[in-house]
Order: structure tokens, then sequence, then C-alpha cells
């Protein structure tokens, strides 16, 4: 590392590896600093849209991507009450319409090739077990202290927090506040391919929406596995919000529901489940040197599968902002800011109204499920062309 100004990014997580990244490339010197010992995504999937793609390609990171990632054929919109197809949406169309695909992956995966990518960058420092314990501002800069591995002082011309939901950067820009618990768990595991039913379709993802819940699944490791998140309407906030999921609640849960999910939630596997939790974007996100990114600015429910790509598209705009004006930290994340907001609303927002329709029940859900059918996938495709054509300077924030 050399005589360039340094960027302290707070949070080693999909968001603050890339920042580590769009930032090195954009002429900043970065270290990174994790809490935890070791990096350790969850065990679960993630998907990964064409907006997020084309970001993590700008980094070279396509043909490690390609190599463990998985292009389904389509997305099945199915029905948890009748069993049938309701719609199907071909995403595997999307590398050609977007230039980028629509990809699933395991996070465990995504994150070793993000890391991989930081650890051969002479330019980022990762400090892993080192928590940020102090910011002191101080002539246009900022002291950071770190207690980890071995304590030591960083001088910093910005500093990002990519901490996450429970951010502790965000407390020094907006105050404290907790995120706001949305009534809703989430509820995930991993199975082994060969203890789910042949009949289950192996490239393709499933959408299956009932009353008050949906369940997804999509083939992760090369097929060998199957990613499942069930959402449920329930009023869960234990302390960490992150507990071992009884599975009988699960299997109990979607009992009436059709057989292919019944043979998904009774296969033998260890559940987790989440609290789910939003933070409202509209708060401040930038304050002198330091500014947030991903779930700490901006923690969405998870209809769209848009939080982590909107922290990926966020690296993308940080490290332009940065570039842009090199001399002036505090107008760079201003800029960062402005850029960001609007386009981050509107995919907050309309992940919410997402998920008030795959929730529907009774007459309203019979409605949703006729249009579905009656608009058919070339203007599904068309309702969510603006979240996946988004470029870095595009603004994206054109109301719908
Ligand atoms: C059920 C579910 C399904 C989802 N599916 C998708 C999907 O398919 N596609 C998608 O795009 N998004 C999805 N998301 C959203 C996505 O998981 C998150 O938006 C994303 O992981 C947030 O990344 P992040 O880097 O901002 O935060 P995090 O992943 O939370 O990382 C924050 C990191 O900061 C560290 N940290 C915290 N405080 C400190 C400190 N003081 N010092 C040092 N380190 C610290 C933490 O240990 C952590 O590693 C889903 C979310 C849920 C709940």
């Amino acid at each position: 590392m050399g005589e360039r100004p340094t960027i302290l990014i707070t949070g080693a997580g999909i968001g603050g590896l890339t920042a580590a990244l769009t930032v090195a490339s954009a002429g900043f010197d970065v270290v990174i600093c994790e809490r935890t010992a070791e990096l350790s995504e969850i065990g679960a999937g993630i998907q990964l849209s064409p907006n997020a793609g084309r970001v993590l390609d700008s980094l070279g990171l396509d043909a490690a991507i390609r190599d463990v990632a998985i292009e389904p054929d389509a997305i099945d919109v199915m029905s948890g009450v009748s069993g049938g197809r309701i719609a199907s949406l071909p995403v595997a169309a999307f590398r050609k319409r977007y230039g980028a695909p629509y990809r699933v992956i395991h996070r465990a995966d995504l994150q070793t090739i993000l890391a991989a990518a930081v650890n051969k960058a002479t330019d980022i420092r990762l400090l892993l077990g080192t928590t940020v314990e102090a910011v002191l501002p101080r002539g246009g800069e900022s002291f950071v202290r770190l207690k980890g591995q071995r304590d030591e002082v960083i001088q910093a011309a910005a500093v990002i927090g990519a901490d996450g939901v429970w951010s502790a950067t965000r407390e020094r820009i907006t105050g404290a506040f907790d995120p706001e618990p949305v009534g809703r768990t989430a509820w995930r595991t991993v199975i082994p391919r060969d203890n789910i039913p042949d009949t289950l379709p192996t490239n393709r993802v499933g959408l299956w929406m009932g009353p008050n819940a949906h369940l997804v699944h999509y083939p992760i490791a090369r097929g060998a596995a199957v990613n499942v998140v069930a959402i449920v309407d329930e009023v869960w906030d234990k302390p960490g919000w992150n507990a071992r999921g009884d599975y009988r609640r699960i299997a109990e849960r979607f009992n009436t529901w059709p057989a292919a999910v019944r043979a998904i939630v009774t296969a033998p596997q260890g559940w987790q489940k989440w609290a789910l939790t939003s933070v409202d974007p509209g708060g401040r996100w930038a304050e002198g040197n330091t500014a947030l990114l991903g779930d700490a600015a901006h923690a969405m429910v998870p209809f769209l599968a848009q939080g982590a790509a909107m922290a990926i598209e966020d690296a993308a705009v940080l490290a332009n902002c940065l570039k842009a004006s090199p001399a002036n930290i505090p107008t760079a994340l201003a800029a960062y800011e402005a850029e960001r907001k609007p386009r981050v609303m509107r995919v907050w927002n309309a992940a919410r109204r997402t998920g008030e329709h795959y929730h529907m029940t009774g007459r309203m859900a019979g409605l949703r499920d006729t249009a579905l059918r009656l608009v058919g996938p070339r203007l599904m495709l068309m309702q969510n062309d603006w979240i996946y054509r988004w470029q870095p300077g595009s603004p994206g924030s054109a109301q719908d």
C-alpha cells in the first residue's frame, strides 16, 4: 500500500467486499475490517440479477462466478393452493436482453470469489477478527481505532459503514435506531438434491405463493443441492433475530400446500429462522467523510431478491463518486447518497409491494393469479425491466 488516500470499510459482507474492490480500482488504498475471525456467509443461496452481475463482471469476476453459479432456465410461479403453474418467466433470456445473466449461487461461493479477489489486490488490506471501536474526526480525516488480533489506529480519508442491518456506523450518522421488524420470518435450508423427489425440476426456480406465505427453491452447488427459503407472516423478535428453526413448525405451516412443497419442507434437514427487518432508506446515508452502504443504509424485505444487488450497485457508484472528487471526500459521499437514494427507495418500496402480492389470500389471490396468467411472461418481465437494466450513472429513479 502506498501514498494514496485510505478508505476504511467496516464489514466484509457482500457489500463491503465488493466496495473494497471497486474503491481500490478507483485509485484508493482500502482497509476492510471484519469483526468475525473467519469469513463465513450463512449457509444459503442467493439470486444475482443482471444489474448486480454487471458490476461483478466489471471487476473481472465473471469467469469465477460462471464456474460455480447456475443460470436457470426459468422462474416458475406456482399456486400454493392448486399446485398448478400460474406463469413462467424465461430468465435464460436475460443474458441476451440485459448483457448479464440471472444467476443463483451459494453465498459461500460468492464470498470466496470476492475474498480471493480482495486478497490478491495489493492495495487492499483485509483485517479479520477486527472491530472498529472508535472513529475520531480530525482535520478532514478520521482516526479509526481498531481492536483485533493487533490493535491499531488507521488514518482514513473516508469511513464506509458496510456493517449490516445492525450497523453501528449508522448510529453515528443518524443517531441510534433499531431496524424495523416487518412481521415476517424467513426459514432457510439447503437440501442435498438426492433427498428431494425427482419430480422437482432441476434447472428452474420455483416460486410458490399461498395465503400469508410463500416458498422459493432453486438449485445451487452445481446442482448438487437445493436452496429453500420459506417466508411466513409471523411476529417474532427474539434477541439476535436468527435461530435454529424447528422443522415440525415449518412442516405444519405448509401441511395443506401441494405435495411438491410438502416434500421439500419435510425433507430431513436443519432449518434456520430469521426475523425479517428493514431500514428505511429515506434517512441520511452520509455525513462529512462517513457514509453507509448496503443493509446498513437500506435493508429491505427479500421479495425482489435485491438487497445484496443494491449493496453491489452502491459499491459501483461509491467508487465512481470517489474517483470524481478524490480531493473532496464529503462532496463525493454526498454525491453518492444523492445518486443512490432515489433508486434504492424505489426498489425498497417495490419489494414491500411484491411481498403483499405474494401473500394475498382469498379473492384477492384469485385475481392476482388471473392477472398473472393474462399478462404472461413478456409483461412480467417488463415490470422489473427498470431494476435489471440499471448501469452505474443511470438514475433509475422515476416512479413506476
Ligand atoms: C431470506 C433472505 C433472502 C435474501 N435473498 C437475496 C437474494 O436472493 N438476492 C439479493 O440480492 N439479496 C438477498 N437478500 C438480501 C441480502 O442477503 C443482504 O441485503 C446482503 O447480504 C447485505 O449485505 P451487506 O454486506 O450490506 O451486510 P452483511 O452481509 O450483514 O455484512 C455486514 C458485515 O459487517 C460485519 N460487522 C458488523 N459490525 C462490525 C464492526 N463494528 N466491525 C467490523 N465488522 C462489523 C458483520 O460481521 C458482517 O460480516 C436476502 C435476504 C434475506 C433475509
